[in-house]
């Protein structure tokens, strides 16, 4: 299983119902997710759907009926697998314990060989079930969720970020050692609820108040004598996903304590002060890169506008194009952007990205940008170049999906870099940020990140890691 997705947890001490705080919180989380959801409360069956949170009348009745003070929730990106109900979440282990998961598990070969001394593994197994799995038997052998979380942390590689619904209905909440996604736990004093939460902006939506990050390497454990935590790993490097920053996680959050919005106007003015560059005017691919866009206009005194729109109003148009599962999907939704041709006609345009990835997205703004007459079109991009891929939680499985890989192989200038995207992609200009600029921004030293992605060391991982195809990914 590879996920980049959000979750959600909630005890209420008070007794109050969970399930209508699980889907608010998943609605706001749907910016990590929007292929299925679910949801898991103590005392009944877990409910999933395909889609959208709360998609039809029939959510409303079925949540409904949903009562009990825990559970748990999930909205789903995949990076592994297709789009179907068995491979949404919460995962159900057993009878009565439930699992949500955002991360990555690299090396569930050698835990299927653990799980399978006790129980049968099928070859349609996931990685979640298999972790499942094996925090039950551990669980079994020691009565203890601690020791069974400081003995799975050995065996497992990878990066996760759970919640855990149990049979005794205690809410689990844990955050692998190197803290690639985030985690955060929330309280709400009038319900008398805890939260955990990908993201702390669905602790605004729920009006919760944010306590803490989960740390890398911490398990939270919350039941009805409120909440208590042990540390299953301390003194290893952490290895912050840099990408939650530039585009993931929601401009209200804050991650490690910083604010996403903030982060991301700091990098864009971090971008205009490595590149000087003129134009007439700046604007920002939509939705994550417009505050990057923002900075590099305060930085450059460019003037802002806006010049690319969304179709948000029309059926799919107001979705992420990135975390959509197949291309085709990603395709489709960067279609539907129009440009405001007052902004971009007859102008020196510069265009701030959140990244450039695949190439696909961002040569598709550029037709667009030309048919709307502009004249000259400088691409700037706020993450650096990605030249392998993740395996860590991000869907970019393979190098040669990336367009820095297919243009220039191995080559480290990022001048030269620079100059064989912008030719790919047929315009004046692209500037890629460098991992300073971006650190800089971020506000986090760059020992602190993951830029496995852009830099091909993957010693943040136990294991050699072994490239796989995205057939192997994706079937
Ligand atoms: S490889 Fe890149 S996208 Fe993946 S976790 Fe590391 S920094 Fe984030």
């Amino acid at each position: 299983m590879r996920e980049k997705c959000g979750v959600i947890g909630a005890y209420s001490l008070g007794d109050y119902d969970i399930s209508q705080f699980l889907v608010r919180g998943l609605e706001s989380l749907q910016h990590r997710g929007q292929e299925s959801w679910g949801i898991a409360v103590i005392g009944h069956e877990v409910y999933k759907k395909l889609g959208l949170v709360m998609n039809d009348l029939g959510d409303t009745y079925n949540v409904g009926k949903m009562h009990g003070n825990v559970g748990i929730g999930h909205v789903r990106y995949s990076t592994k697998g297709s789009t179907t109900i068995e491979n949404s979440h919460p995962i159900t282990i057993g009878k009565s314990l439930y699992i949500a998961h955002n991360g990555t598990v690299v090396n569930a070969e050698e835990l299927a060989s653990k799980v399978s001394e006790q129980f049968y593994v099928s070859t349609s197994v996931t990685d979640t079930e298999l972790v499942g799995f094996r925090l039950t038997q551990l669980f079994t052998k020691y009565k203890d969720w601690q020791t069974a979380f400081e003995i799975l942390n050995r065996e497992i590689d990878g990066s996760y970020s759970m919640v855990i619904l149990t049979e005794n209905g205690e809410l689990l909440a844990a955050r692998d050692e190197r803290g690639f996604r985030p985690l955060c736990i929330g309280y709400q004093e009038e319900k008398e609820t805890y939260f955990i939460a990908s993201e702390s902006c669905a602790l605004d939506f729920l009006e919760a108040s944010l306590i803490r990050d989960v740390k890398p390497g911490e398990l939270v454990k919350i039941d009805k004598d409120g909440f208590s935590t042990f540390m299953f790993s301390t003194g290893v490097k952490h290895a912050h996903c840099p990408f939650e920053y530039t585009y993931f996680s929601y401009p209200s959050s804050y991650l490690e304590g910083i604010n996403v919005y903030i982060a991301r106007k700091r990098i864009g003015a971090e971008l205009a002060k490595k590149y000087q560059s003129d134009g007439d005017v700046i604007i920002p691919v939509p939705d994550s890169a417009r505050p990057a866009a923002q900075g590099f206009s305060v930085e450059s005194k460019i003037p802002f506008e806006e010049g690319l729109m969304k179709g948000r109003y029309r059926k799919r148009g107001s979705l992420r194009s990135f975390i959509e599962p197949i291309q085709k999907r990603r395709e489709e939704i960067v279609k539907k952007v129009t440009a405001i041709k007052s902004t971009v006609e007859g102008k020196d345009v510069i265009v701030v990205d959140d990244s450039i990835v695949r190439g696909t997205s961002s040569s598709i703004i550029v037709g667009i940008l030309k048919k709307a007459g502009a004249k000259k079109i400088r691409l700037f991009s706020t993450f650096p170049p990605i030249r392998y891929p993740c395996y860590t939680g991000i869907d970019f499985p393979t190098q040669e999906e990336l367009i820095v890989f297919k243009v220039c192989k191995d080559e480290k200038d990022l001048n030269l870099i620079n100059k064989a995207v912008a030719s790919a992609l047929e315009v004046d200009f692209v500037g890629y940020n460098d991992i300073e600029g971006l650190s800089r921004g971020i506000g986090l030293p760059i020992k602190e990140f993951c830029l496995s992605c852009v830099t091909g060391d993957y010693s943040c991982l136990k294991y050699p890691l072994k490239f796989r195809t995205r057939k192997e990914m994706k079937g």
